[in-house]
């Protein structure tokens, strides 16, 4: 008889449970177990921060799960799409051909993801907390920023460097603070130029005490102790956004680091999002022995899993100890039904909590009672030793520990070059991305929003915008071509989101791609020439307004709903051509005009018949770029022809006002050069006119 065939989604505490659980019940004849994980380990989550803070080494708090899982065929192959009605999944084989496969059984255990978009700035400049990865990234920084504090010479940069910020007080922010906090100050006797108390590790939490999960006496001895150990608690503080500099909070204050974890946030696996099944806050809903609802062959378990605990009717945690209890019963259950018999419903009585907070200290609370101090963190270490995954680890694991308490912890990292690194960067409005004479250390292509191009008046000391850039515009290549410092100063007008790329790794694509680097010299040749080419013009420009060039809006405005065979009639009904388009609160979203309408035809004349569909009727929404470039009535008529020399085009929506994008009008260029020739005509002396 062939073998069942089970098909496990995941290799975390859920998935290895189940598998170990059914290779040990049933024979390889009888049933075959294919382990589809994207990494070929499993992560021991609650050994991250220890990772983090070198106590223990990279490979401790991973274990290879085809040496953990004999019997089992362990593919390390992300999984696609699961297809429910013909029990088949779909993953990218080794040479990328999308494979199918059939399954007699499914159990979907693939955790949850970290989500840093819950707060702006935070995916571009904070680092999460939950794969392998992330520790070994966070503890290169932590190292890096000592070394770097030791080696510059401003107190401020060093401030920065040395100021950790940790946004979320659970389990895994407390952990990683503590552990944070012992790594740097147990080390500051190797530095030479800070100390202990140049230190700052801060924990930013919005509610009124640290790991709500634990018993208020415990709780406040895990504050005291932290704070003991020098650890600053923000407490009732929310973190609004990031940035290069630090942390934005809600009463308005800047929290200043180079180094910010983001604990909070999680969302849920693409998996199980595209699962059409019934789902409670993104988690799959199943039957109390596990099955999803409404399946019979296909089990959920672990973090995407809602499942009703029989012991006390309330949802399962999203912890490890319920998801190896889960995966393990799900199990029996599937064997249980193989052999005809009744399946029992998920019943666990959680044993308890531990949570390390540094310094050799952790709180616990086990089957009701409560500890802290030092026997709790030696609770802590035990109960976790024995938990890992196999007798290898559990040695390595405690040679690394013993050997962290005689010995300092490990200072050396891999220093990946940050000049050679492809980077995002989030700036708020207001925020200089860089100053004029700075030195050139990327290059910088907006993603979202608009920046404004400032420059110092040689004469005076006055600073004054001369262009503004938005989407798709870049800067930043003139210094770094010319191995000079920057010549203007670069301000976010708007949110804005950059993609940057680290000055040695620009210069390998400038110095390779012919195409790349004649574009980038094209641009530096007109972004510096600008002011240079308008002498004359300049003084006249740069004190009007542009309210006296504004020509009205056009009689049909568009929004992102239009449909491309309105937009082309709208473009033939409008003498100009100059078309706005608005989003659903009326604010410019985008502009059309023909040069836009060829690009749109070409671009879908290269997409798949299928994708093209009807064209006439996609929206453009669908069809334009967003977030196109204008300016504001307070801009001057100066910023304006910049503007559009710089974008080479000859008409600029104008709007309210920066902060109030509604538009009220439409800038020519020609209008400007009109006014401008006047102007020079009358300037002139009687008798150059008359030769002129
Ligand atoms: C820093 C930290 C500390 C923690 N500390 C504790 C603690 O002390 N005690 C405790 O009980 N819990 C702790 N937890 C929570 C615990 O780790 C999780 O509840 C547990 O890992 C959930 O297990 P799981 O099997 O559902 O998912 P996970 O362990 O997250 O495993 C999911 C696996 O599925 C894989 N996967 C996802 N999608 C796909 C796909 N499409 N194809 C193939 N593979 C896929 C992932 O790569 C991953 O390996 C901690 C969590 C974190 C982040």
């Amino acid at each position: 008889m062939k073998p069942l065939r089970v098909v496990v989604i995941g290799g975390g505490f859920a998935a290895v449970q189940f598998a170990k659980t059914l290779r040990s019940k049933v024979r390889g004849s009888a049933c075959e177990i294919l382990l589809f994980n994207r990494e070929n380990h499993m992560v021991f989550h609650p050994l991250l921060a220890d990772v983090a803070g070198a106590s223990i080494n990279v490979d401790a708090a991973a274990a290879p799960l085809r040496q953990m899982l004999p019997g089992v065929e362990c593919r390390t192959e992300r999984v696609q799409r699961i297809d429910l009605r013909s029990s088949e999944i779909e993953f990218d084989d080794v040479t990328g051909t999308l494979t199918r496969l059939h399954y007699d059984h499914v159990l979907i255990a693939c955790g949850a993801e970290s989500n840093l978009g819950i707060i702006p700035g935070m995916s571009e400049h904070a680092f999460a907390f939950k794969v392998m990865s992330d520790a070994i990234y966070l503890r290169q920084q932590i190292v890096r920023q000592m070394e770097s504090a030791e080696a510059t010479r401003d107190p401020d940069l060093r401030r920065w460097h040395l100021n950790f910020i940790i946004v979320g007080a659970g389990f895994s922010g407390v952990e990683v603070a503590g552990e944070i906090n012992e790594l740097v100050r147990s080390s500051t006797r190797f530095y030479r130029n800070f100390r202990k108390e140049d230190v700052v590790v801060s924990l930013v939490h919005s509610q009124d005490q640290i790991l709500p999960e634990v018993a208020p006496q415990l709780r406040e001895f895990a504050r005291r102790r932290m704070e003991k150990a020098g650890i600053t608690m923000r407490l009732n503080t929310r973190a609004v956004a990031a940035t290069h500099e630090g942390v934005e909070l809600n009463d308005g204050r800047m929290l200043k680091g180079a180094t910010i974890v983001c604990t909070i946030g999680t969302a849920i696996s693409p998996i199980v999002q595209s699962l059409d099944v019934p789902k409670e806050r993104g988690r799959i809903r199943t039957t109390p022995e596990m099955r999803i609802e409404g399946q019979t062959n296909a089990w959920a378990v672990g973090d995407c899993a809602y499942i009703i605990n029989a012991f006390d009717n309330q949802p399962a945690a999203p912890t490890g100890q319920f998801a190896e209890r889960e995966g393990r019963q799900a199990a029996l259950n599937l064997i249980r039904i193989v052999n005809g018999e009744a399946t029992k419903p998920f019943h666990f009585k959680a044993l308890g909590q531990l949570c390390s907070v540094g310094g050799y200290q952790a709180v616990a609370e086990m089957l009701g009672v409560h500890v802290s101090g030092f026997l709790a963190w030696l609770m802590w270490r035990g109960v976790y030793l024995f938990k890992l995954p196999s007798w290898s680890r559990r040695i390595k694991v405690a040679l690394d520990w013993s050997w962290d308490v005689l010995f300092p912890r490990d200072l050396s990292f891999l220093n990946t070059d940050t000049t050679q690194q492809l980077t995002r960067a989030y700036y708020r409005p207001g925020d200089f991305i860089h100053r004029q004479g700075e030195p050139a250390r990327v290059f910088s292509v907006i993603e979202e929003g608009q920046v404004e191009v400032l420059q110092q008046d040689p004469g005076t000391s006055d600073t004054k915008v001369v262009a503004v850039l938005g989407k798709g515009d870049f800067f930043g290549e003139g210094a770094l071509l010319g191995n000079r410092p920057h010549e203007t100063s670069i301000r976010a007008r708007s949110a804005v989101r950059l993609r940057q790329i680290g000055s040695a790794l620009f210069a390998q694509i400038a110095g390779s791609f012919t195409p790349l680097r004649e574009l980038l010299v094209k641009a530096v040749t007109r972004g510096s020439d600008f002011w240079r080419r308008l002498p004359v013009s300049r003084p006249l420009l740069e004190g009007e307004s542009i309210a006296s060039y504004l020509d009205p809006l056009p009689a049909q405005l568009l929004t992102k709903e239009t449909t491309f065979a309105d937009a082309i009639n709208a473009l033939n009904d409008s003498a100009a051509g100059n078309l706005l388009v608005l989003d659903e609160n009326q604010r410019l979203w985008g502009t059309l005009d023909r040069g836009d309408l060829y690009q749109i035809i070409a671009r879908i004349a290269v997409t798949s018949a299928e994708t093209q569909g009807d064209i006439s009727r996609l929206k453009l929404a669908d069809l334009l770029i967003p977030n196109s470039i204008f300016i504001a009535l307070e801009d001057s008529a100066f910023v304006a022809s910049a503007t559009m020399l710089d974008h080479g085009i000859s008409w600029l929506p104008v709007v309210k006002s920066i902060d109030d994008p509604r538009p009220v009008g439409l800038l020519r260029g020609e209008k400007i050069s009109k006014r401008v020739l006047e102007r020079m005509t009358q300037a002139q002396p009687p008798q150059a006119r008359a030769a002129g």
